[in-house]
């Protein structure tokens, strides 16, 4: 049997993720539950998203497939921040005799939750239709992300995948709410040993360890990576305060699973991420807040505004860099008609030009001013010339592909180390992972 959550916690405590660790533990007490629960990372521009848009799924071989539902019920009533307006929990559950039957319209409904926005009707409609267990709670808006997590269980081998090591926190820190405490060194040492297989355990260019939050969660760290084997390498590393449970979960983070390439502006819609190639239009320019915004044009005229925004740190030095005519390919999502940068490809880059005085044809230094409007000169050549010339002028840019910093990394997005890896000789060299 499979059992889709999603859509229990609220800004003020609790985490899906963690209901799933808990529920991994205590089902054993019912049969065989699988290895690796799913932790899936849907559409990252929902609103109705406490954090990250996550939805967890586990596979369990039972006998007493009554029993743990009851128990998994009982277990969301009793964690779930039902007090919050935004926590509509659901909670679906594939029998084992349905897997076959439900393993392609879960997996198309799993593609639309990560790029589409759905509505509960349909993921209501969907569980009528197919017959699916279930529970809704409140407007029953969960029912989305466990269906989704369900569809991802179900086509473990139709999806890219990376891993999460997550560590959560004992209860008694918890209430009332303390300071977490990791030794910031050992993320450190953790990251030196296993990177580039785990990655956004730390953030070396602007000094802040990323894989701590910060938010009033049981979570304490999450360390993610290529394997089972590297996230558990990293957190052999780390000290921190004891640790109530831990879980390791296969998932979509850093797959890009979210994107949609487009290749017009005039398909680009809100709340829909995409890959897009076009012509920067505008000089970058440095608005209030310190972000970082201009104007893309694609092949027919159409313009989008795109952005780097405060919390990417760094990246907006580069950004800052572009100008009018240079090639690029962006991804990110799109939120109020802005495209969030992610990742930018510098594809081409337009000539960039600066006036000088021209050179003496003879000695070839540049000639000095003759008088005003009287042209310029070299006095020991004689010669003489009209105009100042145009130079071709060395960008301080680079064709290749850069990422945002760790610390500005959204889930979904692949970081470029994990892309470094399949690139070989001259175009290695174009690939800039952000560390
Ligand atoms: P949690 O730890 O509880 O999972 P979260 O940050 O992941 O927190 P949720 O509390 O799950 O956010 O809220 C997201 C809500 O949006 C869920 O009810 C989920 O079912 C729903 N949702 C997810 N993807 C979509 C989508 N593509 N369209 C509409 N609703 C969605």
């Amino acid at each position: 049997m499979l059992i889709g959550i999603d859509d229990t916690d609220s800004n003020e405590g609790m985490c899906t993720t963690y209901l799933g660790a808990l529920l991994q533990e205590e089902l054993r007490a019912y049969g065989k539950v699988a290895a690796e629960p799913v932790l899936i990372r849907l559409n990252p521009t929902i609103p109705y998203k406490t954090r990250g848009n996550a939805a967890v799924a586990l596979k369990i071989e039972t006998k007493s497939a009554e029993k743990v539902m009851k128990h998994v019920l009982e277990r969301v009533e009793a964690f779930a921040r039902f007090e919050c307006e935004k926590t509509n929990p659901g909670v679906v559950f594939v029998p084992e005799k349905d897997i076959k039957r439900l393993k392609t319209p879960l997996w198309t409904f799993l593609g639309r939750a990560i790029k589409e926005v759905l509505t509960i009707k349909e993921a209501k409609t969907l569980i009528q239709e197919l017959k699916i267990p279930f529970k809704a709670y409140k407007n029953g808006r969960g029912l989305i992300g466990a269906l989704a997590a369900c569809g991802a269980l179900l086509n473990l081998e139709k999806w890219d995948h990376t891993f999460e090591y997550l560590a959560y926190r004992e209860k008694c820190r918890l209430k009332p709410f303390s300071p977490r405490k990791v030794e910031t060194k050992s993320l450190y040492d953790a990251d030196l040993a296993t990177y580039p297989q785990t990655w956004d355990t730390v953030d070396y260019a602007n000094g802040i360890p990323v894989c701590v939050p910060h938010s009033p969660d049981p979570v304490l760290y999450g360390i993610r990576g290529e394997s089972v084997e590297a996230v558990s390498r990293a957190v052999a590393k780390i000290k921190a305060e004891p640790v109530e449970r831990f879980c390791v979960y296969r998932t979509n983070q850093g797959t890009d699973m979210h994107l949609l390439p487009v290749d017009r502006i005039e398909k680009i819609k809100d709340m829909h991420s995409y890959s897009l190639e076009g012509r920067v239009l505008k000089t970058p320019e440095t608005i209030e807040g310190g972000h970082v915004i201009f104007s893309l044009q694609d092949r027919k005229g159409a313009e989008l505004d795109c952005a780097a925004f405060e919390p990417t740190k760094n990246f907006r030095n580069l950004v800052r860099k572009l100008l009018p005519g240079d090639r690029v390919l962006l991804s990110g999502s799109v939120k109020n008609q802005t495209l969030n940068i992610e990742k930018l490809e510098i594809k081409a880059l337009a000539p960039q030009y600066r006036e000088e005085n021209p050179k003496c044809p003879i000695c070839g230094k540049h000639m000095k001013s003759a008088g005003r409007a009287q042209g310029f000169r070299c006095k020991p050549c004689e010669t003489t010339a009209k105009s100042k010339i145009c130079v071709e002028e060395k960008r301080d840019l680079f064709p290749g592909v850069y990422e945002v910093p760790p610390c500005a990394r959204r889930h979904l997005a692949k970081p470029l180390v994990r892309e470094k890896a399949f690139f070989k000789g001259e175009d290695k060299h174009k690939i800039n992972p952000s560390r």
